[in-house]
């Protein structure tokens, strides 16, 4: 048995002659926070409209909990696709109330609960008109919380908000997640599925273009980061070296690329000295995401 939350199989999505999302396939593991990571215009949306059937894919298919399509477990899924239509002079427990009553998701308890957890408690009795945009989009995700599913799908979560609010939306995704949810969200910004997300799919142009543990798809190149006193002359002579795959010279240091394997630090510190050459500075780089991501959606 897999422990899979959602797996899609094939899904492909036309507007007319513009293919959204060709032929998609992905598992989203359980407990994971899963980061669907695009460009805008990428298919990110369409496939979250897909998967919480508000739009039908052409072909292809998809299915939540190992359970066939027909299987209603949809009060098990949470979503916020786009900010719903709190009514502003009404509070906030009031404004869920009335979510709650139209989606028959939970009672008043949930209600207590959701408002906890987005740490709205305390003003739940404030006008929706007096929050902040960070305190409304928590509202929005406590809205999404009624009635305790298991899973919670976010279309770019962060969006419009300071950095105060984006801080606490992406702190409240990962309290969620350690309560045992699984999260699927949509962003374009690599810097935020780099900093929440476990899992990501990154998207181009409707296709898929790499999917996988967030620290496997960083990791499976190694960059040494060294220098010494003369970088000119440690370029050179690293020009060369063993089954290096790209050499970089910056401002203040040396950059060596590898495959995952390949590099040994003890080998270069000794190949250098033989050579002639203290290292001042020398360690592995991790490779950002964003230049991965960078490499991936521009050619
Ligand atoms: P993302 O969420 O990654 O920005 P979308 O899923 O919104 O991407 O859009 C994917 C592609 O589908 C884009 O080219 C977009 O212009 C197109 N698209 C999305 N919705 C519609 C629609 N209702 N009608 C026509 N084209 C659409
Ligand atoms: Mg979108």
């Amino acid at each position: 048995m897999s422990n899979n939350i959602l797996s899609i199989n094939g899904i492909t999505k036309k507007y007319g002659n513009i293919t959204a999302v060709n032929n998609l396939s992905f598992n989203v593991p359980q407990g994971s926070i899963f980061g669907i990571l695009g460009p805008n215009g990428s298919g990110k949306t369409t496939t979250l409209g897909i998967i919480l059937d508000v739009l039908k894919a052409n072909s292809g298919s998809f299915s939540w909990f190992d359970a066939p399509s027909n299987t209603n477990n949809r009060n098990r899924i949470g979503s916020l696709l786009e900010t719903p239509n709190f009514y502003h002079y009404l509070s906030a427990f009031d404004n869920l109330k009335i979510t709650q009553e139209i989606n028959k998701r939970g009672n008043e308890y949930s209600i207590e609960e959701a408002l906890h957890i987005v740490r709205l408690t305390e003003r739940k009795n404030y006008k929706f008109k007096t929050y902040s945009l960070g305190m409304k989009q928590r509202l929005a995700i406590a809205a999404a919380l009624l009635g305790n599913p298991d899973v919670l799908v976010f279309d770019e979560p962060t969006n419009g908000l300071d950095p105060v609010g984006i801080v606490e939306i992406r702190e409240l995704i990962k309290q969620l997640a350690q309560q045992g949810k699984t999260i699927i969200m949509a962003s374009h910004l690599l810097d935020e599925v780099e900093k929440v997300c476990t899992h990501v799919a990154i998207m181009k142009r409707g296709n898929l273009v790499a999917c996988g543990d967030v620290n496997e798809i960083i990791a499976n190149e190694e960059i040494v980061e060294l220098n010494a006193v003369n970088n000119e002359q440690l370029y050179g002579i690293l020009s060369n070296y063993n089954l290096v795959k790209k050499i970089t010279q910056e401002k203040n240091y040396v950059e060596l690329a590898f495959t995952q394997g390949d590099s040994k630090l003890d080998d270069i510190n000794k190949y250098c000295f033989e050579k002639g050459i203290v290292l001042n500075h020398l360690t592995y780089k991790r490779k950002s995401l964003e230049v991965k991501f960078f490499e991936l959606t521009n050619n």
